[in-house]
Protein backbone atom coordinates (compact mmCIF):
# COMPACT_ATOMS: atom_id res chain seq x y z
CA UNK A 1 0.00 0.00 0.00
CA UNK A 2 1.22 3.21 -0.85
CA UNK A 3 1.78 6.22 1.62
CA UNK A 4 -1.32 8.06 -0.20
CA UNK A 5 -3.35 4.90 -0.53
CA UNK A 6 -3.29 4.55 3.65
CA UNK A 7 -6.31 5.82 5.51
CA UNK A 8 -6.07 9.09 7.11
CA UNK A 9 -6.67 10.08 10.74
CA UNK A 10 -6.33 12.74 13.39
CA UNK A 11 -4.08 12.78 15.72
CA UNK A 12 -4.25 14.84 19.10
CA UNK A 13 -0.68 16.30 19.89
CA UNK A 14 0.36 17.10 23.59
CA UNK A 15 -1.06 21.47 23.59
CA UNK A 16 -4.10 20.05 22.09
CA UNK A 17 -3.09 20.62 18.07
CA UNK A 18 -4.03 18.38 15.68
CA UNK A 19 -3.01 17.17 12.69
CA UNK A 20 -4.09 14.95 9.68
CA UNK A 21 -1.82 11.77 9.49
CA UNK A 22 -1.97 8.45 7.64
CA UNK A 23 -2.27 5.17 9.60
CA UNK A 24 0.21 2.28 8.74
CA UNK A 25 -1.14 -0.22 11.59
CA UNK A 26 -2.60 -0.99 14.67
CA UNK A 27 -0.70 -2.77 17.17
CA UNK A 28 -1.43 -4.36 20.50
CA UNK A 29 1.08 -4.24 23.41
CA UNK A 30 1.26 -6.63 26.10
CA UNK A 31 -0.38 -4.63 28.55
CA UNK A 32 -3.15 -4.82 25.99
CA UNK A 33 -3.04 -1.35 24.88
CA UNK A 34 -3.66 -0.48 21.37
CA UNK A 35 -0.95 2.12 19.59
CA UNK A 36 -0.70 2.97 16.35
CA UNK A 37 1.87 3.79 13.67
CA UNK A 38 1.19 7.20 11.55
CA UNK A 39 2.85 9.01 9.38
CA UNK A 40 2.16 12.65 10.61
CA UNK A 41 2.74 16.36 8.25
CA UNK A 42 3.46 19.08 10.03
CA UNK A 43 5.14 22.30 9.04
CA UNK A 44 8.56 21.52 8.17
CA UNK A 45 9.39 24.54 10.21
CA UNK A 46 8.07 22.60 13.53
CA UNK A 47 10.43 19.97 12.82
CA UNK A 48 13.78 19.78 14.26
CA UNK A 49 16.77 17.73 13.79
CA UNK A 50 18.67 15.21 16.00
CA UNK A 51 22.42 15.76 15.99
CA UNK A 52 24.42 12.81 14.42
CA UNK A 53 21.40 11.91 12.36
CA UNK A 54 22.03 11.26 9.27
CA UNK A 55 19.55 12.95 6.91
CA UNK A 56 21.13 12.77 3.44
CA UNK A 57 18.81 9.89 2.22
CA UNK A 58 15.37 11.54 3.22
CA UNK A 59 14.04 12.68 -0.15
CA UNK A 60 13.13 16.45 -0.40
CA UNK A 61 10.37 16.60 -2.93
CA UNK A 62 9.75 20.35 -4.02
CA UNK A 63 7.11 21.42 -6.06
CA UNK A 64 7.41 21.61 -9.51
CA UNK A 65 7.59 25.22 -10.97
CA UNK A 66 3.93 26.70 -11.71
CA UNK A 67 2.74 26.77 -15.29
CA UNK A 68 3.15 29.55 -17.23
CA UNK A 69 -0.12 31.41 -16.68
CA UNK A 70 0.07 33.18 -20.16
CA UNK A 71 0.84 32.62 -23.68
CA UNK A 72 1.40 34.28 -26.76
CA UNK A 73 0.19 32.87 -29.99
CA UNK A 74 0.98 33.99 -33.19
CA UNK A 75 -1.76 35.40 -35.77
CA UNK A 76 -1.59 35.84 -39.83
CA UNK A 77 -0.88 39.12 -40.77
CA UNK A 78 -4.42 41.71 -40.76
CA UNK A 79 -5.54 42.29 -44.69
CA UNK A 80 -2.95 44.64 -46.20
CA UNK A 81 0.05 44.26 -43.22
CA UNK A 82 2.68 41.16 -43.47
CA UNK A 83 3.15 42.09 -40.07
CA UNK A 84 2.18 38.92 -38.13
CA UNK A 85 -0.48 39.71 -34.90
CA UNK A 86 0.10 38.15 -31.48
CA UNK A 87 -2.42 37.84 -29.20
CA UNK A 88 -2.14 37.27 -25.48
CA UNK A 89 -4.38 34.67 -23.72
CA UNK A 90 -4.31 33.12 -20.34
CA UNK A 91 -2.95 29.30 -20.31
CA UNK A 92 -5.46 27.18 -21.36
CA UNK A 93 -8.34 29.21 -22.71
CA UNK A 94 -10.66 27.79 -25.37
CA UNK A 95 -10.30 30.37 -28.08
CA UNK A 96 -6.47 28.91 -28.66
CA UNK A 97 -7.71 25.96 -29.77
CA UNK A 98 -9.89 27.13 -32.73
CA UNK A 99 -6.22 28.74 -34.14
CA UNK A 100 -4.57 25.66 -34.64
CA UNK A 101 -1.50 26.17 -36.36
CA UNK A 102 -0.49 29.55 -34.90
CA UNK A 103 2.74 29.29 -32.84
CA UNK A 104 1.83 29.33 -29.04
CA UNK A 105 4.67 30.93 -26.78
CA UNK A 106 4.80 30.52 -22.99
CA UNK A 107 5.22 33.96 -21.55
CA UNK A 108 7.51 33.76 -17.94
CA UNK A 109 5.39 35.76 -16.24
CA UNK A 110 2.94 38.16 -15.32
CA UNK A 111 5.13 41.27 -15.89
CA UNK A 112 6.16 40.22 -18.89
CA UNK A 113 2.78 39.38 -20.03
CA UNK A 114 2.19 43.07 -19.24
CA UNK A 115 4.74 44.05 -21.21
CA UNK A 116 3.66 42.24 -23.95
CA UNK A 117 0.57 44.31 -24.82
CA UNK A 118 2.12 47.66 -24.88
CA UNK A 119 3.42 46.24 -28.61
CA UNK A 120 1.27 47.69 -31.47
CA UNK A 121 1.03 43.99 -33.08
CA UNK A 122 -0.19 42.23 -29.61
CA UNK A 123 -3.45 42.58 -28.15
CA UNK A 124 -5.32 40.80 -25.78
CA UNK A 125 -7.61 37.95 -26.54
CA UNK A 126 -11.52 39.12 -26.40
CA UNK A 127 -12.75 35.33 -25.00
CA UNK A 128 -9.89 35.37 -22.00
CA UNK A 129 -9.20 38.83 -21.45
CA UNK A 130 -6.03 38.27 -19.72
CA UNK A 131 -5.17 41.44 -17.47
CA UNK A 132 -1.53 40.72 -15.98
CA UNK A 133 -0.48 42.34 -12.95
CA UNK A 134 2.60 43.38 -12.53
CA UNK A 135 2.86 42.17 -9.07
CA UNK A 136 0.93 39.49 -9.49
CA UNK A 137 4.34 36.87 -9.85
CA UNK A 138 2.99 33.88 -12.02
ZN1 LIG B 1 -7.82 33.73 -24.93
Amino acid sequence: MSETELPRVTVTLPGGHRVTARVHRWRQDRDGRWWAEVTLYIPASEVDRVEGEDYRRVRREARRPPEPRYVLQSLPPAAGSRRPRMELHEAGCWALREHLGGRITPVEDATMARASLRFADTTACPACRPAPRATSGG
